[in-house]
């Protein structure tokens, strides 16, 4: 029989294969790049539907462009199950950050099926279709549709092209004026969990499969402008300079201390400087700051600390610093119940002490948190390496995440 004639059995080694297939739905062949609402998410969409009916789930696309595929309960009426993760990429990713989280969801469903058994509620597991954000800017559109907290000035962000969401949606088939629909009453769902690669190297360096995320941290960005002076890099003595580069690479060096001191992280992804002529001391220099921590406390103090050290510095060296904040999400935690449905799951597969983690990346689980409870199982992955090509996993640690996920599922009957 091949493992097309089994359509329920599903181990680590064809959800790995789903993971390769799904790597080829790509806007540009030869690299993984899939976007919200493309021809490619639709391809994605489809794959994944097939293989949610043959784990025994009924199949749709909700109102957001996300699949769905419901597993019945004993009771149908009990409230739902929600397992998931996302379908898009960022550009040039690998197979397996979002993928990897939904072909464990149908996995589990798959074995349920297999056994002819039925929890006594209701499983729906979601293939989100924006988490990264990258195709219109605003990340977490498909979870917050289903989190019903869908935003309507969204309507008009644009994508590279100059493709609105609106046009976006209805070239994907939707109606943009049923968004609403996607959304989930509170009252009808048991709670959220959620696999997904650990993105970061302490599960490989403590040689464990598997962890439970203590917290997603909240990430703060800004653009950060300092203004100098621009002027003639032969005759401007250095004594009398104003260089907003100057200031900009201090900046740098005290946000890298301020981090590592005040145990947060902080990065400066970019930089421009201007006039930018190899003969012009640059007058203005524009830099992104993105800081995370466990705590909303912690990251606010630790942006404070950065804001008085680069003040400071502007005001010895005559510069003017500006700040534009450009996005704000809280620190979320998960539900005592939900970590303990996770930690039974590590359990179950020989781990009772499993590493606890703080996610510094973000996941859709934070725009569920706005309307039920969560919980996280990570998933080692190769050197913590992710948005990247060379994102791996081990299918032994496939299998035993395959194993926590299905035991955490069935704690929850208890
Ligand atoms: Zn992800």
């Amino acid at each position: 029989m091949t493992r097309a004639d089994q359509a329920t059995a599903v181990d680590a080694a064809e959800v790995l294969a789903r993971c390769d297939h799904l790597g080829t739905l790509t806007a540009v062949p030869g690299i993984v790049h899939r976007a919200y609402l493309t021809p490619e998410h639709a391809a994605a969409n489809a794959a994944t539907a097939a293989w949610m009916a043959a784990a025994g789930m009924d199949t749709w696309t909700d109102a957001a462009g996300n699949i769905v595929g419901r597993y019945e309960g004993a009771d149908p009426e009990a409230p739902v199950l929600l397992l998931g993760s996302h379908l898009d990429t960022v550009p040039n990713a690998g197979r397996y950050d979002g993928p990897l989280g939904v072909m464990l969801a149908i996995a589990v469903v798959a074995r349920l099926h297999e056994r002819g058994e039925r929890l006594p509620f209701p499983i729906e597991v979601i293939g989100f279709g924006d988490e990264e954000g990258t195709r219109f800017g605003s990340t977490l559109l498909g979870s917050r549709a289903v989190a019903g907290t869908w935003d309507p000035r969204w309507w008009e962000l644009r994508d590279a092209e100059g493709v609105t969401l609106v046009e976006a949606f209805q070239t994907f088939g939707l109606d943009p004026s049923r968004v609403g629909e996607a959304a989930h009453d509170p009252q009808r769902v048991l709670g959220y969990l959620e696999a997904h690669i650990e993105q970061g190297p302490y599960l490989e360096e403590a040689g464990r499969p598997l962890g439970v995320v203590s917290a997603i941290a909240g990430a703060h960005r800004f653009q950060l402008t300092i203004t100098g002076k621009a002027g003639h890099a032969g005759g401007v003595p250095m004594d009398r300079r104003r260089d907003a580069l100057v200031g900009a690479s201090q900046a740098v060096l005290d946000i890298e201390r301020l981090a590592r001191e005040m145990d947060c992280v902080a990065t400066v992804g970019m930089i421009e400087v201007a006039p930018g002529a190899a003969n012009v001391i640059p007058g203005e220099a524009s830099f992104s700051l993105d800081v995370r921590a466990a705590t909303d406390e912690g990251r606010d103090a630790c942006w404070r600390a950065i804001q008085d050290a680069i003040q400071e510095f502007c005001q010895e060296r005559r510069l003017v610093l500006s700040i534009e904040e450009t996005h704000s999400a809280p620190a979320e935690a998960p539900a005592p119940r939900l970590v303990d449905a996770v930690r039974a799951g590590i359990a179950a597969t020989g781990d009772d002490d499993p590493l606890v983690l703080l996610s510094k990346a973000g996941h859709d689980a934070m725009a569920i948190a706005a309307m039920t409870d969560w919980a996280m199982l990570f998933i080692a992955c190769a050197g913590g390496v992710s948005h990247h090509p060379a994102e791996a996993v081990t299918e032994a640690d496939v299998a035993a995440a395959l194993d926590a996920f299905e035991a955490a599922v069935v704690s929850l009957v208890r």
